[in-house]
């Protein structure tokens, strides 16, 4: 048995028999030709719906569709255009729910494709009471296993709760076919689970939101595994797929068990949303998800790289809480930092849902002093330095940095000091924030010409 198939049984199915919706992931070479005789196993339904993109619907729509004929289900597609790339949107997923409104009742919708088609089918099958299948062309973001839809809605990006699909179909031919870029988004994704893993460490230790002795094994035990052969996945070696693979679809799962999704998301991911928010382009084209949290990966670990020099058994609490910035001094920063209302509006939510006044964060940064010795030892050993990174990412096809994906130095610096803003979460830039840090931080890693970016008192 080869290593994949070993992680398979050990890893991924015991979590997918935990799983409240997961019942069954088929990872194989030509899983596709089983995508029929599988969606009758588990669905009782008497239409079926593909969606897909042009290009989605090119690499296996065909065949996806004869199979669900051929298992008696009444097949029909509704193919939207690849190009430009399309937005994930709520305005779209409705539409879709629409078209599972038309089909004989009840219909199986099947997300044919990779990230945009699996949010938006997630959410009209959700918002339709449907259970979903997906069948995946790349392995391009860790959402395939994933409950929550990360769509936009009036302009700001947010992970709307939905429901993960009851089967997976990753067919290793399909997948290793795909443009390569787009399983290098996939490596992207899961890498930045490294600088998430750091960050929920940080909100562990400092008493913000505890570990949890699930999700956290899920991911974190095996990652350093599955991000070990970059080469080999731009290669189109099917092993090497299979492993990115089923290390998404745990990510998923985890996610699940969390109930949130903090196990795979932290500053890497608010970058990424930030930039997805800005309608981030390059050559004409948005820049895929995986990318920006690809770059926004090695630019955390950089910051981490920056943090573990510095030591904080130095930190004068009672000053730096009393230099902290006020709620309102972050509410000014906020309004410069961004020019739609509507963003602005929830930025101030989430950042309110995560102050601390005075006494409190003189607390937590005395608390930082005492344990920063051990917290930076255990840090140390778990994260990845930010050039080791950056090389893994470039042997697996993946951008690294942010000229790679149209991000100036200027433009990185004010993406790190604000993207702290736009989820409650407690990330590095937090802390670093808490500690009077993040301008020096941030200075040292993206460089550019902005100075005083933090907020003034
Ligand atoms: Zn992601």
């Amino acid at each position: 048995m080869s290593e994949w198939a070993r992680e398979l049984e050990r890893i991924v199915a015991p979590a997918i028999a935990r799983s409240a919706t997961l019942r069954e992931l088929l990872i194989a070479p030509g899983a596709l030709a089983r995508t029929g005789p599988l969606a009758r196993r588990h669905f009782d339904a008497a239409s079926a719906v593909v969606f897909a993109d042009e290009a989605g619907f090119a690499a296996a729509g065909a065949q996806v569709l004869e199979g669900l004929s051929g298992a008696g289900f009444e097949a029909s597609c509704h193919v939207i255009p690849a190009r430009p790339l399309p937005k994930p949107t709520t305005e779209l997923a409705e539409t879709f729910r629409a078209v599972l409104a038309g089909a004989p009742a009840p219909a199986l919708p099947v997300a044919l494709g990779s990230g945009v088609i699996n949010d938006l089918v997630r959410h009209a099958a959700f918002r339709a009471g449907l259970p979903f299948l997906s069948v995946a062309t790349a392995a391009s973001m860790d959402g395939y296993a994933s409950a929550g839809a990360p769509l936009i809605h009036d302009g700001f990006k947010i992970t709307i709760p939905a429901r993960a699909p009851r089967v997976i179909v990753a067919d290793l031919e399909v997948i290793a076919a795909a443009p390569p870029e787009m399983n290098s988004w996939g490596y992207g994704d899961l890498a930045g689970k490294i600088p998430a893993g750091g960050d929920w460490m940080l909100a562990d230790a400092l008493g913000i939101e505890p570990i949890d002795d699930a999700a956290w094994p899920l991911v974190q035990d095996n990652l350093h595994g599955w991000l070990a052969d970059p080469a080999a996945l731009a290669g189109g070696d099917h092993a090497a797929i299979a492993r990115l693979f089923l290390g998404l679809s745990a990510v998923g799962l985890a996610m699940e068990f969390h109930g949130s999704s903090r196990p795979a998301s932290g500053a890497d991911h608010q970058i990424a949303h930030l930039w997805e928010m800005e309608g981030l382009q390059r050559g004409g084209q948005r820049v895929a998800h995986g990318a920006c949290v690809a770059v926004g990966c090695v630019a955390v670990l950089a910051l981490y790289d920056w943090l573990l020099a510095q030591d904080l058994g130095r930190i004068d609490p009672e000053a730096a809480a009393a230099a902290a910035p006020s709620l309102d001094a972050k509410f000014a920063a906020i309004r410069r930092a961004f020019d739609d209302p509507r963003i602005i509006t929830r930025a101030e939510e989430e950042t309110a849902a995560k102050h601390v006044e005075r006494a409190a964060l003189e607390a937590r940064l005395a608390r930082l002093r005492a344990i920063w010795p051990d917290l930076r030892a255990r840090l140390r050993n778990r994260l990845l330095p930010a050039p080791r990174m950056r090389e893994m990412l470039r042997r697996a096809g993946a951008p690294a940095s942010g000229e790679e994906i149209g991000v100036s130095p200027d433009h990185m610096a004010a993406t790190l000091c604000a993207c702290r803003f736009i989820r409650a979460r407690y990330t590095l830039p937090d802390l670093l924030a808490e500690a009077g840090l993040l301008d020096q931080a941030v200075q040292a890693v993206a460089g550019g010409g902005g100075a005083n970016r933090e907020e003034a008192n």
